[in-house]
């Protein structure tokens, strides 16, 4: 352990760094954790129900959570700090319930959820914990950011249309975001931000906060997208269009399709057409159908021929047929050329999810007649199913972190921002791994599934509530300008909770490392 660790209590605390808890009259007392300030009476809460009013203490209500990497069956799933005030006011535990967890001590990890704050971070982070890991000294700055820069970016994997590019997103009737720019086989929503949280009416902040501490929390929540659809959204799930449960996602665009099956589909069709919203492929025209040597069937297609094969526009976008508003696929045939075409002629027709095909056959007059399909033509159309994935909605949390929240961790906030920059700092939120997008400031972007469950929350400035936490050499926290002095052994900090909170530290909770996360203090920059 370093020696600018400390085991012996709180380090360095003063009144003036204590939390503040003013006693505004008789009963009540200032919440300072945010600007709202609120004067909470005895036994009620702030506005943001975080924080609340216990016999005149300041209390942070929910528990931090603790990951730990094995968790006993006998774990009780709540425990309360050791010889510390309850919310309810009674006395909690002993220390001595804590041995069995500090001989974990090197399998636990403290992350940001239910750990308190302040805002603007005036203060250092609640926790700044010291650890060892492969005999290297670390050290993880903990603390519940709250953003006003956040957003989420949601990923829907459907081909069915949602609504058009830059069209608003609403949400009990308030815009909240806006259809950004259609992926492979997933349409993109941008939900949140700062413009919708600040720059609307306060009606349209408070539904947008509300609205991403739900997606962020794993709930599902109904949006309304001007000229589209209504859609149900809830991460790890299938999207919810029109009412319609999402199975599949396509297994490629038209084109991509009728490539990845020409093989097995040439001798048993003698034209395929897959109907694609962006780009429908006809397999006789196809590079893949040339190179097997099929015969051209004189096919002629709607839309805007790109390359051969390849059609652009052939339908306008919807929940019909491949994306389009299509329920009659033939209807995207113009005609066939006499001269090429011939009686006889075997046509399939199908999306890019297999879930809608067709088999015709053209009769003396060319034209297209519904056929029943052969058993080997069924066959690849089920194939072509069973390459789809399942359909989810994937939602990704997006915020940044470079501005007052960087004082919770150095006193120099820019040398944070640089070793991150550096790689010599591993981000997680609630202890899942963070992508730190590059360029200026701190942008971090998370999957909400590696999260803990209920990890944001909200104040009503309005902001979003969400954990964040910088594990790095200790050395390199020194050099960075970290709070040295706030440093404590990760045993104090399980006994005393959050230096913010000292005389009434909140419950903690243990959860199990999820098995999609990397421990945290495993990241080999960190060790190496
Ligand atoms: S909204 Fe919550 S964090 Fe902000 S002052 Fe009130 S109780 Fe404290």
């Amino acid at each position: 352990m370093s020696e600018h660790t400390r085991t012996d209590g709180l380090p360095g605390m003063d009144a003036a760094a204590r939390p503040r808890s003013e006693r505004m009259s008789s009963d009540k007392i200032e919440c300072n954790a945010c600007p709202v300030l609120c004067q909470i009476s005895q036994g009620r809460s702030g506005a943001c129900d975080r924080y609340a009013n216990v016999s005149g203490i300041l209390v942070r209500v929910d528990p931090v959570l603790m990951l730990r990497r094995s968790l006993a069956d006998s774990e009780p799933a709540l425990v309360p700090f050791a010889g510390r005030v309850a919310t309810d006011g009674s006395v909690l535990p002993t220390q001595a319930a804590l041995s069995p967890e500090l001989a974990l001590a090197d399998e636990v990890f403290i992350t940001g959820v239910g750990s308190s704050t302040t805002y603007p971070d005036y203060k250092p982070a609640p926790f700044i914990v010291a650890s060892q890991a492969a005999g290297v000294d670390l050290v993880t700055v903990v603390t519940e950011g709250i953003f006003s820069y956040c957003s989420f970016k949601v990923k829907i994997d459907t081909d069915r249309y949602l609504g058009p590019e830059q069209a608003s997103v609403r949400c009990k009737g308030e815009v909240v975001g806006h259809v950004t720019t259609a992926e492979y086989g997933s349409q993109m929503l941008s939900l949140g931000g700062v413009h919708h949280l600040t720059g609307g009416s306060k009606k349209e902040g408070r539904v947008t906060v509300e609205m991403m501490a739900a997606l962020g929390n794993k709930q599902a929540v109904e949006f309304a997208i001007n000229g589209g659809s209504q859609i149900l959204i809830q991460a790890g799930r299938a999207p919810v269009v029109n009412g319609v449960e999402e199975k599949r996602m396509r297994v490629g665009c038209g084109s991509a399709t009728v490539g990845i099956f020409a093989e097995q589909l040439a001798g048993i069709v003698d034209e395929v057409v897959v109907v694609d919203d962006h780009i429908t492929g006809v397999l006789t025209e196809h590079q893949s159908g040339r190179c097997l040597d099929m015969r051209a069937s004189g096919i002629r297609m709607k839309g805007r021929k790109s390359t051969p094969g390849r059609y652009f526009q052939v339908a306008n976008p919807g929940t019909g047929w491949g994306g389009t508003d299509l329920a009659d696929p033939l209807s995207i045939i113009e005609s066939w050329d006499a001269g090429k075409a011939w009686p006889g002629l075997r046509l399939l027709m199908t999306s890019t999810t297999g879930e809608h095909a067709g088999w015709y056959v053209l009769d003396r007059e060319l034209r297209p007649v519904e056929q029943d399909m052969p058993v080997e033509v069924r066959r690849v159309v089920e194939r072509i199913g069973e390459n789809c994935e399942p359909s989810l909605s994937s939602v990704l949390f997006l915020a940044g972190a470079g501005g007052s929240l960087r004082a919770g961790v150095s006193q120099n906030p820019v040398l944070l921002t640089r070793a991150i920059k550096n790689a010599l700092v591993n981000v997680t939120c609630g202890g899942a791994p963070a992508y730190v997008w590059p360029g200026g400031g701190i942008t971090v972007m998370v999957d909400v599934m590696r999260m803990p469950d209920n990890s944001f929350g909200t104040v009503p400035t309005p902001a979003i509530i969400a954990p964040i936490e910088f594990s790095m050499k200790l050395d390199d926290y020194r050099a960075l300008g970290g709070h040295m002095d706030h440093v404590r052994s990760l045993k104090d900090a399980l006994e005393r909770g959050a230096w913010h909170n000292e005389g009434a530290p909140s419950a903690r909770q243990w959860v199990q490392q999820s098995p999609k996360n990397p421990w945290p203090l495993g990241r080999a920059p960190l060790l190496g």
